[in-house]
């Protein structure tokens, strides 16, 4: 099996799985109980909070855990949009976010916010003018991803903080994390932001856990109401064994990075570059984006008769998000960047991560070769 389809989800590393074992068999108590068994487990919650504040070089108590990286973000776009009426009703974000911005924010609209959706150009970047004239008096948040999950693209997320504060100095920043971390340098001390929010199943821990970085002192409304847990802002026992796995896969996550930037990158490059020969269009700007990521599409083929052909063969790649591509075969994303229709129906996606190699490239690519033909392309 070849498993190039690592921005939908990651494997989760041997060690990671081996801790959360751990926890689940041996280490299972309720970390909210008051017997020592509680509080052991507790501790060992917090110190895998701790290291995930200090690796993300935040606060320790900025940091929040949740189910996925969706609900943080729900969290904070209705969190904050409710907190922070009095002060006004005005949203940015860009039209190539991910679905969990994207239809939280319609959901907004619907309920009487007024959102702007920034444009982005043939990269798929955003620009930073229009997002400067974009800000109002009322603009009370903006919602930018570090990196996009279908093309790869990174957004000038750092240059983007300054100019919203500048501007509005009220006006909040959230930061969609998820397709950065473990991939590209991130921390919240270079790309500053009022909240951020990360999936542990993208960086080789488990599914079923959210950060959500909250900067203190910013307004946001408790997403799930309960118990005093996420001191009393997200209610319901922790995932402890999930937790300490996601703090042993992020410090992983941060020593790929090495690896990305270099064995992933020059896979990547060397790939996009066998495909153009093979006729293929490259949508990933190579030379501002995550290492991992290409897309590409062949003119006049459908991406998702490429992916089903691959997948015969168990090579997993994919057409537009995972979350999308079982609802609409086209990239709203690339529909974006400028692409027609047709060219938009073509995405094909491939993402690594820092276990594949340079063979199981050559091996896609033979069959990649073996696919077409028998398309008659
Ligand atoms: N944001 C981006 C950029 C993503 O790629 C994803 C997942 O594909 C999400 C948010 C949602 O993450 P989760 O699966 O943890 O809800």
């Amino acid at each position: 099996m070849i498993y190039f389809d690592n921005n939908a989800t990651t494997k989760v590393d041997d060690e990671v799985a081996d801790i959360i074992l751990k926890y689940m068999k041996e280490l299972y108590a309720n970390p909210n109980s008051i017997h020592q068994f509680g509080v052991d487990i507790e501790n060992d919650m917090e110190e895998a909070r701790e290291q995930i504040s200090e690796l993300l070089k935040v606060l320790l108590t900025e940091i929040f855990f949740t189910s996925c990286a969706t609900e943080s973000i729900n969290w904070v776009l209705k969190g904050v949009a409710k907190a922070n009426k009095n002060r006004g009703n005005h949203i940015i974000t860009s039209s190539i976010e991910h679905s969990a911005v994207i239809n939280t924010v319609e959901q907004l609209e619907r309920e009487g916010f007024e959102i702007t959706y920034l444009n982005v150009d043939k990269n798929g970047v955003i620009n930073l003018d229009e997002l400067s004239k974009s800000i109002r008096d009322d603009t009370i948040l903006v919602s930018l991803m570090a990196a996009n999950n279908e093309v790869g693209t990174i957004q000038p997320v750092e240059e983007a903080y300054k100019i919203i504060k500048q501007k509005n100095s009220e006006t909040y920043f959230h930061i969609d994390g998820v397709q950065a971390i473990g991939k590209i340098p991130f921390d919240l001390e270079k790309c500053q932001c009022d909240f951020a929010s990360f999936s542990a199943h993208k960086f080789h821990g488990p599914k079923g856990v959210g950060i959500l970085y909250k900067h203190r002192g910013r307004r946001i409304f408790p997403f799930i109401t309960g118990g005093s847990q996420e001191n009393g802002m997200r209610a319901g026992t922790q995932n402890v064994p999930g937790i300490v796995g996601t703090s042993l896969a992020l410090k992983k996550a941060f020593q790929h990075v090495e690896i990305m930037e270099n064995k992933i990158r020059k896979i990547r490059d060397d790939l996009a570059q066998e495909l153009s020969k093979l006729g293929a269009k490259i949508v990933t700007p190579l030379d501002n984006s995550v290492p991992n990521t290409l897309a590409f599409f062949f003119p006049k083929l459908r991406g998702d008769i490429i992916v089903n052909a691959l997948s015969e063969d168990e090579i997993y790649v994919s057409t537009t998000s995972a979350c999308s591509s079982k609802i609409k075969s086209f990239s709203r994303v690339m529909e974006s960047m400028g692409y027609s229709d047709e060219a938009s129906r073509g995405m094909v996606r491939i993402s690594l991560s820092h276990l594949n190699n340079s063979d199981e490239a050559e091996l896609f690519v033979n069959k990649l070769k073996y696919v077409l033909k028998f398309l008659n392309y």
